[in-house]
């Protein structure tokens, strides 16, 4: 109930006044099993500018596995919500995690507090329940919160700019395994990928909100590590393919690594671009994206994977065995485009035909556009119901987003946009 908001009218109120215009980079540990959760800060560290929300910052537009609340020391307050995924919750529910215990990095940029404030992060199991929390104060004059030193901000271009980054929803782009020699060829990744995202509805008529940034980290060698051939890379932000033993899973572990690189640049989305045509990738919500740049099928999955990072969106697709439970039953997802039909009413049932049957049948015609409630979804081919028969969230061969996922992520793009 803490977190909850008391009233609409307070959820309304601007929370702008309580921070200065810089950035507060929390660094934490997440670590457990399959069955424990722990959460310890790392370090803090601090630049100047806040490029994230400054209206509504006590509202999140989807919720997400977990949160970052600031409150004011009394946490009667809330002055700012961030919702969030992790990949230590997804690893949580391999046989790995039967066996060994883990940890992984988080960082999460804040505005900074003119006075003492508390944050709270929470983690969130499959049941909706909170597993995990760590309070903690942060004291702005704390000497021990790091500096970033300006003149060491890595060189960065706007490939695409709109406006103010104050203003913009700002979208960076990470070379991975370019060299300094090759950046010329990530610049052109770049184009391409924030093309192909563009070519995409509903983000072809809203350009305006975006600007895309790309950072130059060159890296050490050329490519990426792919475990399934032995071969490991000295690269950016140390990313690898075959995370939790899946081959075409591309993630990075350094994620510390990865807000060094971005420290002192306007960030609210990061798509890591990896220097490779071998198929694959990975995002993550409000965390990051990552893919190959190039190869088979690379513009699909550079925007799919984005509508997971940016949009919060789940996968549409499912494997006819069954091999394990993602969603429950009984517990409707948060994602906007799947349903345990437990409360459609939040969905896209207000977008239904008349007459349409629940569940729909997949007949093969008007696939990508005529709504319905389609049994499959989200890895499971039972109890879990998409709205469409095919989307850019279930294949690569889908032309664009469905009509659901394209609201979504109109809606969510008005909520975050900062002139709201
Ligand atoms: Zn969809």
């Amino acid at each position: 109930m803490l977190f909850t908001c008391g009233s609409r009218t307070l959820c309304a109120q601007n929370k702008d006044g309580w921070f200065k215009d810089s950035t507060l980079r929390i660094d934490y540990i997440f670590a457990g099993t399959n069955r424990t959760q722990s959460i310890y800060l790392d370090k803090l560290k601090a630049y100047d500018g806040w490029y994230g929300k400054h209206t509504g910052m006590n509202t999140i537009p989807l919720q997400g596995n977990g949160c970052i609340t600031i409150t004011d020391t009394t946490g009667m307050d809330t002055l700012y919500r961030h919702s969030f995924s992790t990949l230590f919750q997804e690893w949580q529910g391999t046989e790995e995690a039967t066996r060994v215990a883990r940890s992984f990095e988080n960082s999460f940029l804040i505005p900074m507090p003119k006075n003492k404030v508390q944050v709270t992060v929470e983690l969130r199991n499959m049941y909706n329940n909170t597993k995990s929390y760590l309070k903690h104060i942060i004291d702005p004059e704390d000497r021990l919160i790091g500096k970033h030193d300006k003149s060491k901000t890595l060189p960065y271009t706007y490939l695409h700019k709109s406006g103010d980054s104050m203003d913009q929803i700002d979208v960076v782009f990470v070379p991975e395994g370019y060299t300094k020699s090759e950046m010329d060829i990530f610049m052109e990744d770049c184009r391409k990928s924030m093309e192909a995202i563009f070519h995409h509805k509903p983000f072809d008529s809203m350009k305006d909100r975006f600007n895309f940034i790309a950072v130059e980290a060159p890296s050490e060698q050329s490519g990426v590590s792919i475990p399934q051939r032995g071969e490991w890379k000295s690269t950016a932000v140390g990313s690898h393919f075959d995370t939790f033993y899946s081959e075409r899973y591309l993630t990075t572990p350094d994620i510390q690594k990865l807000y060094d690189i971005l420290d002192g640049i306007p960030c609210e989305s990061i798509i890591i671009l990896a220097n490779t045509d071998e198929y694959g990738g990975g995002g993550i919500y409000n965390n990051y994206m990552l893919s190959s740049a190039r190869g088979r099928d690379y513009r699909s999955v550079i925007v799919h994977e984005f509508g997971h990072s940016f949009a919060g969106l789940a996968d549409e697709y499912y494997y006819d065995d069954q091999y394990e439970t993602y969603y429950q039953t009984g517990i409707e997802p948060w994602e906007p485009n799947l349903t345990t039909l437990v409360n459609f009413e939040s969905k896209w049932k207000d977008m239904l035909p008349r007459g349409t049957k629940i569940p729909s049948t997949a007949d093969g015609k008007d696939v990508y556009t005529r709504i319905g409630v389609y049994e499959g979804g989200g890895y499971q081919s039972k109890g879990v119901y998409r709205p469409a028969q095919d989307c850019r969230m279930k294949t690569n061969q889908a032309p664009g987003f469905c009509p659901v996922c394209q609201r979504a992520i109109r809606k969510l793009i008005n909520a975050i946009s900062h002139e709201n």
